[in-house]
C-alpha cells in the first residue's frame, strides 16, 4: 500500500472514485483540479462525480450493509483495530500526502497523524460495551431495547484536517454498524481515497467505506440520495444551513460541525508567558485554519500591553515556508481565494482603525514558493467589537485583540455574535476560570490550554456553529437508533372488542 500512497504522491495521479472495495472509473470525464498551496501549481485531478456516480457508491454501501451491520460487534471491533494498525504502518507517508495537499507543515502533520488511529481504537472498544436495557413492566410484559445502525450514511468533510475529521466520523459510524459514503472537500480530496483503499487493505469488507469526489453539487447529490440515512457534515455555516434544510425535508438526522469565531480570554492573573505560548499555538497552528482557531483575543487591561507585545513578537518569529521542511512552523493557507479573503480582512481592519502589530514585514520566501498562498501571522490590537475582524471568521492566520476591564465585560464581548464553538480561558484562579466557562457561549471550553482533542472528549458547537457531537458515546449513539421490543409474558390474551381487554 505504500506504493499506492507513492502513486498518489506523484503529480497527476487520478485513479477514479473508490467504491465497492476498488477504484472505479466515473461515468463522465469531468475533473476537479487540486492545487499544491505551497507553490500554487496544479498537483493532480480527481473525478467530479455525477449523481450517477453517487448512486453507484450508495448502492455499494447498501450491498455491504447487511453483512457489516449483522457482524457481531466484537468482529467489527477487530476490523477497526486492524484498520488502525494499517494506518499506523503508513503514517509518515500519509503525513507527507496530507501536507502536500493542504500545505500544513510536516511537523504538524506528523504530530496529528500519530493520534488519528486512536479514534478507531476508541470507537472499536466502546461499541462492544453498548448494551440495551430490559424491564419487567406492569400488566405482564418484558420490554427490551436494541441498538440498530441506520444504513448507508454520508460523511461530508472539509479540507483543513482531511484525515483527522474523516476518521473521527468514520470510526463512530462504522463501529455502530453503518456503511459510509464519503464526500471529501474538493480542495483536499486525495487522502480520503487513500484511506478507503487502506480500509480495504485492512480487511474491511468491500462497500463498507466508499468515496465520491467532487464539489458542492456532488455533496448535494449524496445528501439527496434516497438510501442515505444520516448526514454528518463538517463545513461552513452556510453549507450547514443548506444541508440541514435538505435533511429536514427528508426527515433524516444530521450532525453539523460548523464555523466559529473562537474567543480567547486572558485574565490578569494568568501565567502570562504560558498564556502567550499557548495562545500563539491556538491562533497560528494550521495557519489559523481550524474551526476553533483562537481568533478573538480578549485581554485584561492590567496585562494588555505586555501580552500584546509578547504575542506580536512571537508571531513575527514564526518560521513560514516550505511545508516539507521540518524547520517550518507555518505553511500557506489552502487557496488563492482563502489568501485573498485574509488580505481583504487585513485591509478592512486597518481601515476600521485597528492597529497592526505583527505581520507588517514582507515574507521571505524562496523562488519556489513565491506564488504559494502564504499569509504572514498577523496580529491586530485595539480591535473594536463592531469591526469585521471581531465578528467574522477569517479562517487564516489573522487575529484580533481587544481590551477588557472586568469579567462581566469579557463575557459580554466573548458572547457577541451567533457562533458558539471553541473558547479558551486563561487564569491561575481555576474557580474563576470555571465560573467564566459556565457563562460563555461555546461547545468546547479549554481552561489554560487550547485545541486539545481526544476521542473521549465530546466536540461540537451550539447555534451557528452547529449541533450534534463528535467523539465520545454521544457520537456513537448518534449513529444508532434504539428499537423497543415489548414481549407479552402475561398468561392468556386480551379481547378488547369483546370487553375483556385492557387499554394501554
Ligand atoms: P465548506 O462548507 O465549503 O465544505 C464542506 C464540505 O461540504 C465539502 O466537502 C463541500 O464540498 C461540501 N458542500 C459544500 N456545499 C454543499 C452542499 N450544498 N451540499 C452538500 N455538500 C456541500 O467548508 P470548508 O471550506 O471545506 O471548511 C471550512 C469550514 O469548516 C469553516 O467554516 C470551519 O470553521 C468549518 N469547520 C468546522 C469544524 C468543526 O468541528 N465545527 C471543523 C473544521 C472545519
Amino acid at each position: 500500500m505504500t506504493s499506492l500512497i507513492h502513486e498518489f504522491l506523484k503529480p497527476g495521479t487520478n485513479k477514479g472514485l473508490f467504491y465497492g472495495g476498488r477504484f472505479q472509473q466515473p461515468h463522465q470525464r469531468a475533473v476537479i483540479e487540486v492545487f499544491n498551496p505551497a507553490n500554487a501549481k496544479l498537483f493532480t485531478t480527481v473525478p467530479d462525480a455525477t449523481a450517477d456516480d453517487v448512486q453507484a457508491a450508495v448502492t455499494a454501501a447498501r450491498s455491504a450493509f447487511a453483512g457489516w451491520s449483522e457482524l457481531d460487534p466484537l468482529d467489527r471491533s477487530r476490523h477497526l483495530h486492524a484498520f488502525a494498525n494499517v494506518l499506523r504502518t503508513h503514517m509518515s507517508q500519509l503525513a507527507i500526502l496530507e501536507s502536500t495537499i493542504t500545505g500544513r507543515s510536516i511537523r504538524e502533520m506528523n504530530a496529528q497523524m500519530a493520534r488519528i488511529p486512536e479514534w478507531l481504537e476508541y470507537f472499536a472498544s466502546i461499541a462492544i460495551g453498548l448494551e440495551g436495557e430490559s424491564n419487567v413492566v406492569k400488566g405482564g410484559y418484558v420490554t427490551m431495547t436494541h441498538y440498530e445502525p441506520l444504513g448507508p450514511v454520508a460523511l461530508l468533510t472539509p479540507w483543513n484536517h482531511p484525515i483527522l475529521i474523516l476518521v473521527k466520523k468514520l470510526a463512530a459510524a462504522l463501529a455502530a454498524g453503518n456503511t459510509c459514503v464519503i464526500k471529501p472537500s474538493e480542495l483536499a480530496p486525495v487522502s480520503s481515497l487513500v484511506l478507503a483503499a487502506l480500509a480495504t487493505e485492512a480487511g474491511l469488507p468491500d462497500g463498507v467505506v466508499n468515496v465520491v469526489t467532487g464539489g458542492p453539487a456532488t455533496g448535494a447529490a449524496l445528501c439527496a440520495a434516497d438510501d442515505i440515512h444520516y448526514i454528518d457534515l463538517t463545513g461552513g455555516t452556510a453549507t450547514g444551513r443548506k444541508v440541514a434544510s435538505l435533511a429536514g425535508e427528508r426527515l433524516i438526522r444530521t450532525t453539523m460541525e460548523l464555523g466559529g469565531k473562537t474567543p480567547i480570554i486572558v485574565c490578569e492573573d494568568a501565567d502570562i508567558e504560558g498564556a502567550i505560548a499557548g495562545t500563539l499555538f491556538a491562533a497560528f497552528v494550521a495557519s489559523g485554519q481550524t474551526c476553533v482557531s483562537g481568533a478573538r483575543f480578549l485581554v485584561h487591561d492590567e496585562i494588555y500591553d505586555r501580552f500584546v507585545e509578547g504575542i506580536a513578537t512571537r508571531a513575527e518569529q514564526i518560521i513560514v515556508g516550505d511545508p516539507m521542511d521540518e524547520a517550518t512552523q507555518m505553511g500557506p493557507v489552502i487557496s488563492q481565494k482563502s489568501k485573498d479573503r485574509c488580505l481583504k480582512m487585513i485591509e478592512q481592519a486597518k481601515a476600521d482603525g485597528a492597529k497592526m502589530v505583527a505581520g507588517t514585514s514582507p515574507l521571505d520566501l524562496s523562488a519556489e514558493f513565491v506564488n504559494g498562498f502564504y499569509v504572514r501571522p498577523t496580529v491586530f490590537k485595539d480591535v473594536e467589537t463592531h469591526h469585521e475582524l471581531f465578528l467574522e471568521e477569517v479562517f487564516g492566520p489573522v487575529i484580533s485583540i481587544t481590551r477588557f476591564k472586568g469579567d462581566d465585560e469579557a463575557m459580554e464581548m466573548a458572547n457577541i455574535g451567533t457562533f458558539g464553538l471553541g473558547v479558551s480561558i486563561w487564569s491561575r484562579d481555576i474557580a474563576r476560570a470555571h465560573r467564566l466557562s459556565l457563562k460563555v457561549r461555546g461547545g468546547v471550553v479549554w481552561l489554560n490550554d487550547h485545541h486539545r482533542n481526544d476521542p473521549r472528549s465530546v466536540w461540537g458547537g451550539v447555534r451557528d456553529s452547529g449541533f450534534g457531537k463528535e467523539n465520545g458515546w454521544d457520537a456513537l449513539r448518534a449513529y444508532l437508533t434504539k428499537k423497543s421490543v415489548i414481549v407479552r409474558t402475561a398468561a392468556g390474551y386480551d379481547d378488547w372488542f369483546k370487553g375483556s381487554g385492557r387499554y394501554g
